[in-house]
């Protein structure tokens, strides 16, 4: 596939964070705050270095900017700036691109989420979890509820009109009054958007650690779906529409986030930063994960010297054959409640669906978990709740 035909977008990791929260697996640092200087400026440069090697980048549209972590927030606003500056400078924006930046509700205040909006950041996605303390307390959290409300409304003030809120459920201990109590004071803070992780107790966090050592008991998976469940109720009730298996935004607006959109799509993104994953022209590409290795390389560079879309801070880069590439438009698409539409599968691949997938679409619609019709193929309601059982026929 040609994926210059589309709009791209660009993702920009941010590897820092106040402290590890007990059950992240990200790419993410705790204590490497002195390096933030020199990581932008390391940012900064790999975004010349990959517009510089080819002359197409100013041509595309840019769909969307993503600052995710870690923690963007922590980045002072000076520094925002610069990085926005050179995605400017390198890139075709528009006043459609979304800009989204993902906040700690520890991390930022009225004036700093003003000077974001004045940068021209219009949206943002607010790292909430919990409405209740125990729960904060749980996850490693740094800050309250009441630092939640804080910030929303400061975020409001300061003409964010398109507001993520995210929430996790399905945690130990936790119990449905308190998940369906989260969920309406979330609702009440009229966020455009809502996210709704299951918590996955990851290799080698303390979380984990702490449930294998009986400690804490393990999530009951039956207690989730019911949570998944009471969620897609009470959100309904209050206007949002769901549009992904984890994700709900307003009906009041266009609030689908553009960014995740391209990734479920599966349509390209460029990526800057450690540990920073892209996809483009065929192949998936992902930098190295260190900071200070991705700081040290960047240094080393001579102008010039890449290859469009890879900067020399890349440790992996693989080309994704024809049908890999229909596998993955199918997995990632059919998280959408949209599903894949036969007609933009046809014009991608030549091919129909049913020519390449009809005895898994067969088996999978027998089992209940899909219910492909005459335009698209996407999940039942049982499908959504055993998403990674469909998934898995296309791994
Ligand atoms: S703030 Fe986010 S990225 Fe940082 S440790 Fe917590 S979950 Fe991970």
């Amino acid at each position: 596939m040609k994926n210059t035909n589309h709009p791209v977008s660009i993702y920009l990791h941010i590897p820092f964070c106040s402290k590890l929260c007990s059950y992240c697996d990200f790419n993410t640092y705790e204590g490497l705050d002195k390096l933030i200087p020199e990581y932008t400026n390391a940012l900064v440069r790999e975004i010349e270095i990959v517009s510089e090697s080819s002359k197409d980048v100013g041509v595309f549209p840019i769909r969307s900017v993503y600052f995710g972590g870690g923690t963007p927030s922590l980045l002072p606003i000076h520094l925002i700036q610069k990085i926005l500056k050179s995605v400017r400078r390198a890139f075709n924006l528009n006043i459609n691109t979304e800009i989204t930046i993902e906040a700690n509700p520890d991390t930022v205040d009225r004036n700093y989420l003003t000077a974001l909006h004045e940068q021209g950041v219009n949206r943002i996605s607010i790292g909430v979890q919990s409405a209740q303390s125990e729960e904060l307390r749980l996850l490693d959290r740094m800050h309250s509820f009441k630092d939640v409300v804080k910030v929303v409304h400061a975020s409001r003030t300061a003409a964010f009109n398109n507001m993520n809120l995210d929430l996790i459920y399905g945690l130990p201990k936790q119990r449905i009054h308190h998940w369906e109590d989260t969920l309406h004071k979330a609702v009440e803070l009229q966020p455009q958007h809502l996210s709704l992780y299951a918590l996955t107790l990851e290799h080698g966090s303390p979380l984990r650690a702490q449930v294998t050592r009986g400690l804490l008991p393990t999530p009951e998976s039956d207690l989730a779906a019911d949570m998944y469940e009471c969620a897609s109720k009470i959100l309904s009730k209050h206007g949002f529409i769901q549009y992904e298996i984890s994700n709900w935004a307003h009906k009041s607006g266009e609030f689908a986030c553009q960014h995740n959109l391209q990734y479920w799509k599966n349509l390209p993104y460029l990526a800057f930063g450690a540990g920073a994953h892209g996809w483009f022209n065929g192949c998936r590409y992902s930098n190295t994960r260190s900071p200070q290795l991705y700081i040290d390389r960047m240094k080393l560079i001579k102008p010039k010297s890449s290859t469009f879309p890879f900067s020399p801070a890349v440790s992996m880069n693989r080309k994704i054959d024809r049908k890999n590439e229909m596998n993955e438009t199918l997995m990632m698409g059919l998280r959408l409640l949209e599903g894949v539409p036969r007609h933009s599968f046809q014009e991608r691949f030549g091919v129909t669906i049913e020519h390449e997938y009809f005895a898994t679409f067969e088996r999978l619609a027998t089992q209940g978990l899909i219910t492909p019709d005459r335009d698209r193929v996407r999940l039942s309601k049982v499908g959504r709740l055993l998403g990674n059982r469909v998934f898995s026929e296309f791994v």
